[in-house]
């Protein structure tokens, strides 16, 4: 059980290592998943989304610990298991975030990791059905399309958009973020486009590529200051696999920082508490951690035009045959970017994801009756939390205090509060009065700052996007360098959401892409 490299997590990060690393027949590459294949129908059938989320088989099935600032509650946050990671179970935005994102990344300490810089990677990662141009690749394993269907209601929402003075957007990823639109999928032929589908599969003939699933990692052996091997448990066996060349995390941003601790580099206390072995000292492991924290504005529909209730046989027949309808949809089809009235420079700091059905608690709270939801996330945060060991275990799961709205002046949730004023303005536009009943949630039309206070404390919830565990950087509270190397450590990078210093303004799954990308071209340069 010898290889040039070691990839932990076959997710969106670790299949684009795995193809780029084994693209060369003379290296020897070792993907290890702890969860399944990727056969499940409902991972593939975009609509499928709304069935997955309650599938414990493919799904981390993390809890936050008692958030203090909403109401004690524990926060949901489903991680995908399985080939694929989360980008088999995510809503399929394609979406990349803000130039200014990435200059802040390097002005913070991640050298070479600014938008001049990144950009060609997020082409190179590209296949847009649209085309190439200044903004987009066309020939990348990541196909990005176009809704093969979207429902009534969503250009109602453009409408409404467009009502209010908001500009309509057909390219949130080219020069422009700000204003309304239907999101580009990381789809094909109307299936799901995770990065298994676009990356690994291209790769998993090559011999010198082993895809072990059902591999749970326990641990990265560090010898001398090196890391040469990982012991993962497959089949009630523990099983050891040695690297001559790299170890790479690649667990996401909640299970890369726990193999570090467990694998004895991380805070010094922390370590000596659990009995762990102490190989570094290395505090960054698990702080930074931050999330976008979402509110969902849902209106009651008077037409039977919503995907509530659906003739479920019809769509999967339709599917099935045509890969057309309903089945393809990632339900999210139009948004928007807006800047706030506290937005402190020229980035949107409002993202919008429209439903056109009741998602009440992640589409978990089955609610009767027909409905659409506004979700609306605040998209630079500026509270922080950290992760920590519950256990020495590794089978036990970390504790999670994302400490959302902690931030002392009170930002974040002015922000989020604005964010459900916009929402609701949008449904009682002209364009929606056809279509709008009753408000559901907040439901008490008070448009004060303590009734939608006290609703985000009562309803808000995670939009699906936790980094920054092992913060890229130079600092003392960073965890990896602008290559991706752990400090102190080694022949050991971890890559994925993880290590982005600072969330971008959007949805992760593009940003993290891009980030192995840069990395397997890091990797390989030596
Ligand atoms: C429900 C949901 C909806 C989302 N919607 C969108 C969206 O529409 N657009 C978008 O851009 N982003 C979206 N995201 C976010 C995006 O998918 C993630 O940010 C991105 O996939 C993170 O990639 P990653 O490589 O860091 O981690 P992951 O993709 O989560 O991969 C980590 C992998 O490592 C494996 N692993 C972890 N620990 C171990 C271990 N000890 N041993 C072996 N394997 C291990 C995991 O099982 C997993 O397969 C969504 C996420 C979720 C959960």
């Amino acid at each position: 059980m010898t290889y040039d490299y070691i990839i932990i997590g076959a997710g969106s990060a670790g299949c684009v290592l795995a193809n780029r690393l084994s693209a060369n027949p003379n290296t020897r590459v070792l993907l290890l998943e702890a969860g399944p294949r990727d056969w499940h129908p409902f991972i593939h059938m975009p609509a499928g989304i709304a069935k997955l989320v309650s599938r414990k088989g493919v799904n981390w099935d993390y809890n936050t610990e008692p958030e203090p600032n909403l109401d004690g509650r524990r926060l949901w946050w489903p991680r995908g298991k399985v080939l694929g990671g989360s980008s088999s179970i995510n809503a399929m935005c394609y979406i990349r975030g803000h130039a200014r994102d990435y200059d802040e990344w390097a002005a913070m300490g991640a050298t070479g990791w600014d938008w001049n810089a990144v950009l060609p990677y997020f082409k190179r990662s590209e296949n847009n059905e649209r085309g190439a141009d200044d903004f987009h690749g066309s020939g990348g394993h990541l196909n990005v399309a176009d809704h093969r269907y979207r429902n009534p209601l969503s250009q109602v929402l453009l409408d409404a958009a467009a009502q209010n003075g908001f500009p309509l957007n057909p390219d949130f990823n080219g020069a422009q973020m700000e204003g309304f639109g239907f999101y580009q999928l990381t789809q094909k032929n109307g299936q799901r486009w995770s990065t298994a589908a676009g990356y690994l599969n291209a790769a998993r003939d090559r011999d010198n590529l082993t895809i072990t699933t059902r591999a749970m990692v326990e641990r990265v052996v560090i010898e001398n200051g090196r890391a040469v091997a990982v012991e993962f448990q497959r089949k009630g066996e523990r099983v050891r696999a040695e690297a001559t060349r790299e170890i790479v995390l690649s667990g996401g941003a909640i299970n890369s920082p726990q193999l570090l601790l467990l694998s004895g580099v991380g805070g010094a206390e922390q370590l000596r508490q659990h009995g762990i072995a102490q190989k570094l000292e290395l505090p960054g492991v698990g702080r930074n951690l931050h999330d976008h924290l979402d509110a969902c504005t849902i209106f009651r529909c008077k037409q039977p035009v919503t995907y509530d209730k659906t003739n479920d046989v019809w769509i999967a027949l339709q599917y099935a045959l045509f890969r057309k309808g309903p089945g393809t949809s990632n339900i999210a089809e139009a948004g928007g970017f807006v800047r706030s009235s506290l937005a402190p420079d020229e980035r949107p700091d409002i993202q919008f994801h429209f439903v056109p059905a009741i998602l009440d608690d992640h589409g978990r709270n089955r609610l009767t009756g027909r409905g659409m939801t506004l979700h609306a996330c605040h998209l630079q945060p500026r509270s922080r939390g950290h992760l920590e060991l519950a256990s020495a275990d590794p089978a036990t799961k970390p504790k999670l205090f994302a400490n959302y709205l902690s931030d002392a002046e009170g930002f974040d949730r002015r922000v989020l509060v604005e964010a459900v004023r916009t929402s609701r303005r949008l449904f009682k536009s002209k364009a929606f009065d056809a279509y709008r009943g009753d408000e559901m949630f907040p439901g008490d039309n008070d448009d004060s700052d303590a009734a939608i206070g006290a609703f985000l404390r009562k309803k808000a919830e995670t939009v699906y996007h936790p980094v920054g565990t092992c913060a890229m950087g130079t600092d003392a509270n960073s965890v990896v360098d602008p290559t991706l190397r752990v400090h102190g450590i080694q022949a050991l990078r971890v890559v994925d959401a993880s290590v982005m210093p600072k969330l971008v303004s959007g949805n992760t799954n593009a940003p993290t892409v891009m980030i192995a990308e840069r990395a397997a071209e890091l990797m390989l340069a030596g």
